[in-house]
Formats: structure tokens, sequence, C-alpha cells
């Protein structure tokens, strides 16, 4: 790797989807898998592009923008774009590579992809957030398609944005396609499409905990990161099931409910607002009943809670703040952000898994237990190639449906793939990771992107 520059974020994803494959019996199993992991590592196409536009004051404004298309064996590239002023090629590749697996885990037809631009949406205008989306879609518009690649949301990127892109692609194009996902509800958009990476987390932990025989959320503590679109939805089930969420966080500081304080699904919807209006959690009226610490994140403020969900960004949860956790006796710790634990911290939890048996900590990685969102981006897709639309209870009962099979997925491969110690839970780092990878590289084999003796076609 030492012609090409340090993608240091893109490398932690890589290394940590091959620990877990070299810490498995994959490789002795299937020697060639190494080679198709030498051509899987690698995107197959990038884009980058200039997007030139003007601000409100008339001045010309520059941003760098991007979409990698990671991986198309299982189907078109899928996957967000991303605005934010720290996105990178390293960022991207990171988003990409786990999004292909991601992808895999979800059983429907999409390859993997992720894009975006380093502009700060935080403080724009509408009027500037429009212009940005069209001169952004005006150089994208030729790379992507229905079939080709569908890009949706992610950090910086809602309904709001979709909608400037998706009309921005109407105009060149000349076409009203499925191009993007997350379109409004009344324009091709899918019931659910909002709420499904956070209801979808919560749905993956349900499973985790009747696997685990602890029962369900009801009377459960939940600690969440972040108040973004799968905060705000992964938060509203948990009260809907039963539980108690007693934080939030932004990057400016976190919320956190004291004694029997928690946060009502009234004070969830308020925060939405907030958030869409793009201002920081200290313009939520009712902050004056938590506790406001400036500069932090929740984990080591929060006291005992039984789950942990980081819905907020990548490396979000450091080796301290899950070792709080554990030492706190969380049970359930799932990503509803993507690679939202740090390696350290991924490795206090596995740690604690392996030597504590059913009683210890069990963790999801946001490729599986986020999987919801970008699901449901499928089913969306779908309708639109039916012209139809489904209905809330259809749309919602697939989700579950989804989200059941990742998480036996992971938890069955794991079983089949990662030697165990008696009493101790499959590790479902270890599971997903090897399912997703199984599951492209078989495709690619079948297609000829690499090509070997002697390994199975099919997964069979
Ligand atoms: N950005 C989301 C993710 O990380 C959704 C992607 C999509 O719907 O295409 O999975």
């Amino acid at each position: 790797m030492s012609n090409i520059p340090s993608e240091p974020e893109f490398e932690q994803a890589y290394k940590e989807l091959v620990s877990t494959l070299e810490d498995s019996t994959l490789f002795q199993k299937n020697p060639e898998y190494r080679t198709a992991l030498k051509v899987v590592s690698i995107p197959e196409r990038i884009i980058q592009f200039r997007v030139v536009w003007e601000d409100d004051a008339g001045n010309l404004q520059v941003n760098r923008g991007y979409r990698v298309q990671f991986n198309s064996a299982l189907g078109p590239y899928k996957g967000g774009l991303r605005f934010h002023p720290s996105v990178n090629l390293s960022i991207l590749k990171f988003l990409g590579f786990e999004q292909t697996f991601k992808n895999a885990l979800t059983g429907l037809n999409m390859g993997g992809g992720k894009g975006g631009a380093d502009f700060d949406p935080k403080g724009k205008s509408d009027s500037e957030i429009r212009k940005f989306c069209s001169a952004f879609m005006e150089r994208l518009c030729q790379h992507i398609g229905a079939d080709t690649d569908v890009p949706a949301g992610d950090i910086g990127v809602g309904g709001r944005e979709v909608g400037y892109m998706f009309g921005a692609y109407r105009r060149l194009r000349n076409q009203w396609e499925g191009v993007l996902t997350g379109k409004g509800l009344d324009w091709g958009g899918s019931l659910i499409r909002p709420e499904a990476t956070g209801f979808g987390l919560v749905y993956y932990v349900e499973e985790m905990m009747k696997y685990a025989g602890k029962g369900s959320f009801a009377g459960k503590r939940v600690s969440i990161s972040g108040s973004g679109n799968v905060a705000q939805y992964a938060a509203l089930k948990c009260i809907e099931l039963g539980a108690t969420v007693v934080s939030l966080s932004d990057s400016q500081g976190c919320l956190i409910a004291e004694g029997d304080a928690h946060f009502t699904p009234e004070q969830i919807e308020e925060i939405a607002t907030v958030k869409l209006a793009r201002k920081p959690l200290t313009a939520f009226s009712g902050k004056s009943s938590f506790k406001y610490i400036e500069g932090a994140r929740p984990w080591v403020h929060v006291g005992k809670v039984d789950v942990a969900l980081p819905c907020a960004t990548q490396n979000e949860v450091s080796k301290e703040e899950a070792q709080a956790l554990v030492d706190n006796g969380t049970l359930f710790i799932a990503e509803g952000s993507n690679m939202g634990c740090t390696q350290d911290a991924i490795d206090v939890f596995e740690g604690v898994r392996k030597t504590k048996g059913s009683g210890s900590i069990w963790y999801a990685p946001g490729k599986a237990s986020n999987c919801g969102g970008v699901a449901v981006s499928g089913l969306e897709m779908a309708q639109n190639s039916q012209r139809l639309s489904w209905t809330r209870e259809e749309v919602d009962e697939k989700l579950k449906q989804i989200m059941r099979n990742a998480f036996d997925n992971g938890l069955k491969t794991a079983i089949e793939y990662v030697q165990s110690a008696e009493g101790e839970l499959p590790s479902l780092v270890a599971g997903s990771n090897i399912a997703g990878f199984v599951k492209v590289v078989c495709a690619m084999k079948d297609q000829g992107d690499w090509w070997g003796t002697g390994a199975p076609v099919n997964g069979a």
C-alpha cells in the first residue's frame, strides 16, 4: 500500500474486516478467498469532480465532490451522499466498503457505493442548499441512473437535499426515474424510509435480546448518541416499546437525563425541528430538565444503562468509553452509525463477550444493525420499478423480516466459522463480516471478477 496516500478511515474499516476473516476458519476452508479479498477491497471506480456554485452574497464558492462506485456484483451501486466539511476520499472509501457488505446483508440486489462533498450545510440558506445540490448533480448525473447507481442521504443530506438533487437530475436528463432514494412520499418515496435506519436498529437489538434471553426493550434504559434522523427514530421506537431513553447528543455536547428523567416523544419531535433548522441541541426548549455537558459524548456520563446505541458518526466510542459502558453493566451495544466504535472499543466488547459467557456485553456492527435504512431504500427502488406504493404496514413488516434475517445470518455464520467456548455468545461482528464478504465475492466469482480453483460458487 506504500504507493498510495494514507487513508486512515478506509484502512481501519479494511483491517477490521480482515482481522475477523483471519480469526475465523474462512481462509483455511477457502484459501482462494485471499485473492477475492485483494480484488474486492479496490473500488470498481471513483469519480471526483469540482462543484462551483454561488452563495447568497454573489460570491463564487467551490467544493470537492465524489462518488465511490465500490462494487456492483449484487446490483446497482447503492449508498448515501454525505455533505460535511470532513468528507474526503478516505472517509468515502471506508463508507463505500462497509456499504458493499451491509447491502449484501439486506438480502436485496444492491451493490455498494458512497459519495458526497466537503460542503458544510450548517448556516447555509435554503437557496444556497438548492444551488449547491443542483451544481453537485450537474456533475454527478452522467454517472448515475436507476440501474447504474442510486444515491441517497447520509450525514448532511436529508429529504430536502434529495428533493433538490432529484429535480436537478430530472431536468438535466429529461428522465423521471428512481435514481435517488429517500424521496418525498408524493413523488416516489417509500413510507417508513425516514424511520428505517433507527427502527431497523431497534428491531435488530430486539433479536439480540431474544437470543440472549434478556427479555425485550420494556423497562430497559437506553443511551443514544446523535440527534439526527437515525437517533430520533431509534429513540421513538425504543420509547414505543417501553424503554427509557436517557441521552442524546450532537457535535457540540450531550444531554443526559438524571434520576427519573427521560426523553418523551414530544421532546424528540421538538429536537427533530431544532436539527432540521441545523441548530445545536442547546436550542431545545426542554433542555433544562437534562444535564448538558459541553463537548462530551454520553458514554462515560450516562451511568447505568442496559443498551447503548451510537447513532452519530464514525469513531464515536473510544476504548475508555467502551470500558465505562462495560463497567456500568451495559448488555447490548449496536451501531446506528457506520463504524461507530473504534477498533480498540470493539476489542473491549469482544474481549468481554469471550470471557463472560451469556452475561456479557453483546456488540453488533453497523453493517448489520444499521442496514435497515438502505434496506428500505432497496424497497423504494422496487416500488419505483413497479410504479406502485406499498402501505406503511407492508414496508414495516418487510423491514422487520430483513433485520431478523440479517441477525440470523450473522449469528449462523459466526457459529459456522468461529470457534467459541461453551456458553459464549457468537461474535456478530465476525459472523456479519464473513456473511457479507462471502455473498459479495461469490457473486463476483460467478461473474468473472476474480478467479481461482476450488472456491465454492454461490456460497455452496
Ligand atoms: N446512508 C445510509 C447508510 O449508511 C443509507 C444509504 C441508502 O439508503 O442508500 O446505509
